[in-house]
Protein backbone atom coordinates (compact mmCIF):
# COMPACT_ATOMS: atom_id res chain seq x y z
CA UNK A 1 0.00 0.00 0.00
CA UNK A 2 1.33 3.25 -0.47
CA UNK A 3 1.65 6.11 1.46
CA UNK A 4 -0.38 9.24 0.07
CA UNK A 5 0.96 12.39 0.29
CA UNK A 6 -2.37 14.40 1.79
CA UNK A 7 -0.42 17.55 1.85
CA UNK A 8 -0.36 17.52 -2.16
CA UNK A 9 -4.01 18.64 -1.98
CA UNK A 10 -5.80 21.14 -4.30
CA UNK A 11 -9.21 22.41 -5.30
CA UNK A 12 -9.93 20.76 -9.22
CA UNK A 13 -13.62 21.59 -9.61
CA UNK A 14 -17.22 22.28 -8.32
CA UNK A 15 -20.00 20.45 -10.00
CA UNK A 16 -23.20 20.77 -9.76
CA UNK A 17 -24.30 18.01 -11.84
CA UNK A 18 -22.93 14.41 -12.06
CA UNK A 19 -21.57 15.32 -15.59
CA UNK A 20 -19.20 17.93 -14.63
CA UNK A 21 -17.36 15.88 -12.68
CA UNK A 22 -13.51 14.42 -13.49
CA UNK A 23 -13.92 11.43 -15.84
CA UNK A 24 -14.89 8.18 -13.10
CA UNK A 25 -11.74 6.65 -13.30
CA UNK A 26 -9.09 6.14 -10.36
CA UNK A 27 -10.41 6.29 -6.92
CA UNK A 28 -12.34 8.12 -5.01
CA UNK A 29 -12.99 9.41 -1.66
CA UNK A 30 -16.02 11.36 -0.22
CA UNK A 31 -16.48 13.48 3.12
CA UNK A 32 -19.36 14.41 4.36
CA UNK A 33 -21.20 15.42 7.53
CA UNK A 34 -23.82 17.55 8.91
CA UNK A 35 -22.95 21.56 8.94
CA UNK A 36 -21.06 22.18 11.94
CA UNK A 37 -19.49 18.63 12.59
CA UNK A 38 -16.30 19.84 11.48
CA UNK A 39 -16.17 18.63 8.29
CA UNK A 40 -13.90 21.67 6.95
CA UNK A 41 -11.59 21.53 9.90
CA UNK A 42 -10.77 17.68 9.48
CA UNK A 43 -10.35 18.87 5.85
CA UNK A 44 -7.74 21.28 7.12
CA UNK A 45 -6.03 18.86 9.70
CA UNK A 46 -6.07 16.32 7.23
CA UNK A 47 -4.43 18.37 4.44
CA UNK A 48 -2.32 20.97 6.58
CA UNK A 49 -4.06 23.30 3.93
CA UNK A 50 -6.55 26.15 5.00
CA UNK A 51 -7.44 27.00 1.15
CA UNK A 52 -9.09 23.61 1.11
CA UNK A 53 -11.93 23.89 3.23
CA UNK A 54 -11.71 27.71 2.27
CA UNK A 55 -12.88 26.64 -0.98
CA UNK A 56 -15.81 24.41 0.10
CA UNK A 57 -16.98 27.08 2.09
CA UNK A 58 -17.00 29.72 -0.43
CA UNK A 59 -20.20 30.73 -0.68
CA UNK A 60 -22.10 29.91 -4.05
CA UNK A 61 -19.81 26.46 -3.29
CA UNK A 62 -21.93 25.23 -0.29
CA UNK A 63 -24.26 24.05 -1.94
CA UNK A 64 -22.04 21.95 -4.78
CA UNK A 65 -19.66 18.80 -4.89
CA UNK A 66 -16.04 19.87 -4.41
CA UNK A 67 -13.30 17.80 -5.77
CA UNK A 68 -10.07 17.92 -4.81
CA UNK A 69 -7.17 15.96 -6.25
CA UNK A 70 -5.06 14.69 -3.13
CA UNK A 71 -1.63 13.31 -4.40
CA UNK A 72 -2.74 11.86 -7.58
CA UNK A 73 -5.91 10.57 -6.18
CA UNK A 74 -9.38 12.15 -5.71
CA UNK A 75 -11.48 13.75 -2.06
CA UNK A 76 -14.80 14.55 -3.06
CA UNK A 77 -16.48 17.17 -0.41
CA UNK A 78 -20.01 16.68 -0.79
CA UNK A 79 -22.27 19.10 0.37
CA UNK A 80 -23.19 19.72 3.92
CA UNK A 81 -26.85 19.00 5.03
CA UNK A 82 -28.55 20.40 7.51
CA UNK A 83 -28.48 23.55 5.88
CA UNK A 84 -32.34 23.68 7.53
CA UNK A 85 -33.47 27.28 5.71
CA UNK A 86 -33.14 25.67 2.11
CA UNK A 87 -36.37 24.96 -0.02
CA UNK A 88 -37.68 21.95 0.39
CA UNK A 89 -37.58 21.70 -3.88
CA UNK A 90 -33.26 22.44 -3.62
CA UNK A 91 -33.43 19.71 -0.75
CA UNK A 92 -35.22 17.08 -2.68
CA UNK A 93 -33.09 18.69 -6.10
CA UNK A 94 -29.51 18.23 -3.56
CA UNK A 95 -30.83 14.78 -2.52
CA UNK A 96 -31.23 13.18 -5.86
CA UNK A 97 -27.91 14.15 -7.30
CA UNK A 98 -26.35 12.59 -3.84
CA UNK A 99 -28.04 9.43 -4.78
CA UNK A 100 -26.82 9.41 -7.95
CA UNK A 101 -23.52 10.01 -7.17
CA UNK A 102 -23.84 6.94 -4.63
CA UNK A 103 -25.60 4.80 -6.48
CA UNK A 104 -23.27 5.23 -10.16
CA UNK A 105 -20.00 6.54 -9.34
CA UNK A 106 -17.49 3.67 -9.84
CA UNK A 107 -14.59 5.02 -8.57
CA UNK A 108 -15.43 5.86 -5.16
CA UNK A 109 -14.30 3.56 -3.00
CA UNK A 110 -15.95 4.71 0.72
CA UNK A 111 -16.89 7.84 2.48
CA UNK A 112 -15.94 10.01 5.26
CA UNK A 113 -18.52 10.55 7.88
CA UNK A 114 -17.76 13.24 10.37
CA UNK A 115 -20.25 13.51 13.30
CA UNK A 116 -19.86 15.65 16.53
CA UNK A 117 -19.27 13.05 19.01
CA UNK A 118 -21.75 15.15 21.47
CA UNK A 119 -24.29 14.36 18.85
CA UNK A 120 -23.86 11.50 16.69
CA UNK A 121 -26.45 9.00 14.98
CA UNK A 122 -28.64 12.02 13.86
CA UNK A 123 -31.76 11.56 11.25
CA UNK A 124 -29.35 12.80 8.76
CA UNK A 125 -26.32 10.75 9.50
CA UNK A 126 -28.56 7.22 9.97
CA UNK A 127 -30.20 7.99 6.44
CA UNK A 128 -26.85 8.21 5.29
CA UNK A 129 -25.62 5.22 6.38
CA UNK A 130 -28.74 3.07 4.97
CA UNK A 131 -28.13 4.97 1.50
CA UNK A 132 -24.40 3.49 1.74
CA UNK A 133 -25.19 0.17 2.88
CA UNK A 134 -28.01 0.13 0.10
CA UNK A 135 -24.99 1.13 -2.64
CA UNK A 136 -22.30 -1.41 -0.79
CA UNK A 137 -19.82 1.40 -0.19
CA UNK A 138 -18.16 1.00 3.15
CA UNK A 139 -18.24 4.18 5.65
CA UNK A 140 -15.63 5.23 7.86
CA UNK A 141 -17.24 7.83 10.58
CA UNK A 142 -14.66 10.14 12.48
CA UNK A 143 -16.44 11.11 16.03
CA UNK A 144 -15.25 14.68 15.73
CA UNK A 145 -14.72 17.15 18.92
CA UNK A 146 -13.20 14.24 21.28
CA UNK A 147 -11.74 17.17 22.88
CA UNK A 148 -14.86 17.81 24.41
CA UNK A 149 -15.31 14.70 26.36
CA UNK A 150 -13.76 13.14 29.07
CA UNK A 151 -11.96 9.39 28.05
CA UNK A 152 -14.74 7.46 29.62
CA UNK A 153 -17.48 9.32 27.90
CA UNK A 154 -15.40 9.26 24.61
CA UNK A 155 -14.57 5.35 24.87
CA UNK A 156 -18.72 4.44 25.44
CA UNK A 157 -19.86 6.93 22.94
CA UNK A 158 -17.27 4.89 20.40
CA UNK A 159 -18.99 1.56 21.86
CA UNK A 160 -22.42 2.77 21.53
CA UNK A 161 -22.04 3.92 17.52
CA UNK A 162 -20.02 0.83 16.50
CA UNK A 163 -22.59 -1.15 18.15
CA UNK A 164 -25.34 0.56 16.23
CA UNK A 165 -23.08 -0.24 12.90
CA UNK A 166 -22.04 -3.45 13.21
CA UNK A 167 -25.02 -5.31 11.65
CA UNK A 168 -24.27 -2.98 8.32
CA UNK A 169 -22.92 -5.58 5.96
CA UNK A 170 -21.20 -2.67 3.72
CA UNK A 171 -18.21 -2.49 6.49
CA UNK A 172 -18.37 0.75 8.90
CA UNK A 173 -16.08 1.38 11.13
CA UNK A 174 -15.64 4.16 13.43
CA UNK A 175 -12.65 6.23 15.44
CA UNK A 176 -12.63 9.41 17.51
CA UNK A 177 -11.30 12.06 16.24
CA UNK A 178 -10.44 15.63 17.28
CA UNK A 179 -9.61 18.16 14.66
CA UNK A 180 -9.01 20.73 17.25
CA UNK A 181 -5.89 18.69 19.01
CA UNK A 182 -5.23 16.80 15.88
CA UNK A 183 -5.90 13.37 17.39
CA UNK A 184 -6.93 10.52 15.51
CA UNK A 185 -5.31 11.62 12.04
CA UNK A 186 -2.85 8.46 11.65
CA UNK A 187 -5.89 6.08 12.00
CA UNK A 188 -7.89 8.25 9.27
CA UNK A 189 -4.88 8.25 7.05
CA UNK A 190 -4.51 4.53 7.39
CA UNK A 191 -8.20 3.91 5.94
CA UNK A 192 -7.82 7.06 3.43
CA UNK A 193 -4.43 4.94 2.08
CA UNK A 194 -6.26 2.14 2.06
CA UNK A 195 -9.04 3.06 0.03
CA UNK A 196 -7.35 5.56 -1.80
CA UNK A 197 -4.10 3.46 -2.93
CA UNK A 198 -6.41 0.15 -3.92
P1 LIG B 1 -18.34 22.29 9.14
O1 LIG B 1 -19.53 23.20 9.07
O2 LIG B 1 -18.75 20.88 9.34
O3 LIG B 1 -17.37 22.46 8.02
O4 LIG B 1 -17.60 22.67 10.52
P2 LIG B 1 -16.32 23.57 10.85
O5 LIG B 1 -15.06 22.87 10.51
O6 LIG B 1 -16.52 24.94 10.30
O7 LIG B 1 -16.44 23.58 12.44
C1 LIG B 1 -17.60 24.04 13.11
C2 LIG B 1 -17.19 24.55 14.49
O8 LIG B 1 -16.70 23.47 15.28
C3 LIG B 1 -16.07 25.59 14.44
O9 LIG B 1 -16.31 26.53 15.44
C4 LIG B 1 -14.82 24.77 14.75
O10 LIG B 1 -13.81 25.53 15.34
C5 LIG B 1 -15.37 23.74 15.71
N1 LIG B 1 -14.59 22.48 15.68
C6 LIG B 1 -14.29 21.74 14.61
N2 LIG B 1 -13.57 20.65 14.96
C7 LIG B 1 -13.42 20.70 16.29
C8 LIG B 1 -12.77 19.85 17.26
O11 LIG B 1 -12.18 18.81 16.97
N3 LIG B 1 -12.87 20.24 18.56
C9 LIG B 1 -13.53 21.37 18.95
N4 LIG B 1 -13.57 21.64 20.25
N5 LIG B 1 -14.13 22.19 18.07
C10 LIG B 1 -14.07 21.86 16.75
Amino acid sequence: MTKINYQKAEFILSAAQLKQLPTDEGNEVAIVGRSNAGKSSVLNQLTQNKSLARTSKTPGRTQLINIFSIDGHRLTDLPGYGFAKVPEAVKQKWQVLLDDYLRTRESLQGLILVMDIRHPMKDFDRKFLIWCEQCDLPVHILLNKSDKLSYNQQKSTLQDVADAVTPCPNGVTVQTFSALKSKGIDELRSRLDEWLSN
